[in-house]
């Protein structure tokens, strides 16, 4: 049984044409439950169907395609990932799991290979969250996390609801198609950062993605004229913001355990020769523990942004608005995937997604785990996203190998 790296090479060259998204710049735009997304998606049931999947759509537009096992009584393995992108976005990120998982397919009717457990594809409706927020829309909602009506009700930019969109489309399918009981669940995707790269592998075996805390910080101080105001006699929300800002960042590299990102800032009124009364900030920080992020919000951070709003004479508040926990992949499996790829002699890194994925929905349900490949320089929501195909190869085959070894166990 083999992979076939250049049907692989074909069905994403076939998915990322002008036609469904594809961009001059190399890149992609597909949006979820857009006219592209649809082609897309057609394009991905006439393949199941020429693999005797007989293609079912559930109603968040989740597309399945079940290979029988020889006791078909028992649940699927599970391998998916999704179509849609975002604006601007790569080649590789979800359409490359996508592909992987009907090589899986493929490479075992080729091989006329039965398995015990049936094995399921799937692509995911709108995981990036560009369109419709939050991010896995659809398989949180198969998989408990939101309710249908909820998630229906989703509009974009445009005023346009998701559940519309869904039927424009015609994706819009039936509850009974939608997800059963699963054996486990797996995923191959691009790293979408540098690590893979910088240690020389070629698979990467995803620890769990981290936690997430998203907080809002507040900062006032006194509002007053840029010139008569001596420089010693201020109280800068723009300077204690910015002190602020430089902490979190020297906190997160003097631990080594959490990320810390400031990508949104406003300060008010926001003009010229006026000292800033008020800067808001958003700071989004991601670690694998929980424990370590509670000690960050409460301790660790809260002293030194104590210490600066002390010095610069500003108050500040910091509110938690978003929290997630860390979701660990089933450890059975990761085994498994590390003993496959070493007796292969793939090199392999064990390393932390700081991404979201739909497999960490995934994960509440049945046992999951994820594979990276090598992302080349490490970019990934741009149109220069791209993939080195020999490391590409040695993941997929690692995933064929996997799926094959929990569709005939059936233990993780
Ligand atoms: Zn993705």
């Amino acid at each position: 049984m083999r992979i076939d790296l250049a049907r692989m090479q074909r069905r994403l060259d076939a998915l990322t044409t002008p036609a469904l998204g594809g961009t001059p710049a190399g890149g992609m735009n597909r949006l979820a439950l857009t006219d592209a997304d649809r082609d897309a998606r057609d394009l991905f049931v006439a393949w199941l169907r020429e693999e005797q999947l007989d293609p079912r759509v559930d109603d968040f537009g989740n597309i399945y395609g079940r290979r029988a096992g020889s006791a078909p009584a028992l649940p699927p393995v599970l391998i998916g990932s999704h179509l849609d992108t975002v604006p601007g976005g790569g080649r590789f990120d979800g359409i490359l799991g996508i592909v992987a998982a009907l090589e899986v397919v493929s490479a075992l009717n080729a091989a006329g290979r039965e398995t015990r457990h049936p094995i399921e594809i799937v692509n995911w409706t709108n995981e990036e969250g560009a369109r419709f927020t939050p991010a896995m829309l659809a398989s949180g909602a198969v998989t408990g996390v939101f309710a249908r009506e909820w998630v229906y009700a989703r509009t974009d930019r445009q005023g346009r609801s998701f559940g519309d969109e869904l039927a424009r489309i015609g994706y819009r399918g039936d509850e009974s198609a939608r997800l059963g009981p699963i054996a486990a669940s797996l995923e191959l995707h691009i790293e979408q950062g540098p690590i893979l790269e910088a240690g020389g592998e070629s698979v990467g075996i995803v620890e769990g993605v981290v936690g997430i805390r998203w907080c809002r910080v507040t900062v006032r101080g006194q509002s007053a004229h840029a010139g008569p105001t001596p420089m010693t006699a201020r109280r800068d929300a723009m300077v204690a913001a910015a002190r602020m800002v430089v902490a979190a960042r020297d906190l997160a590299r003097a631990r080594g355990d959490f990320n810390a990102t400031v990508g949104d800032l406003t300060p008010t009124p926001g003009v010229v020769n006026v000292i800033p009364p008020v800067v808001t900030f958003s700071l989004d920080l991601r670690g694998r523990d929980d424990t370590t992020l509670e000690a960050v919000v409460a301790d660790d951070l809260r002293k030194r942004l104590d210490h600066i709003a002390a010095e610069e004479g500003v108050r500040y508040d910091l509110a938690v608005e978003w929290s997630v926990s860390p979701t660990p992949f089933a450890p059975a499996i990761k085994d498994r995937a590390e003993a496959l790829c070493r007796a292969r002699g793939y090199s392999v890194r064990r390393l932390w997604a700081g991404a979201g994925h739909d497999s960490q929905y995934l994960a509440r349900v049945a046992p999951a785990a994820m594979l990276f490949t090598p992302t080349i320089g490490g970019l990934s929501h741009c149109e220069t996203e791209d993939a080195p195909w020999p490391d590409i190869a040695k993941a997929a085959d690692t995933l064929l190998a996997l799926a094959v070894e929990l569709a005939d166990d059936g233990e993780p």
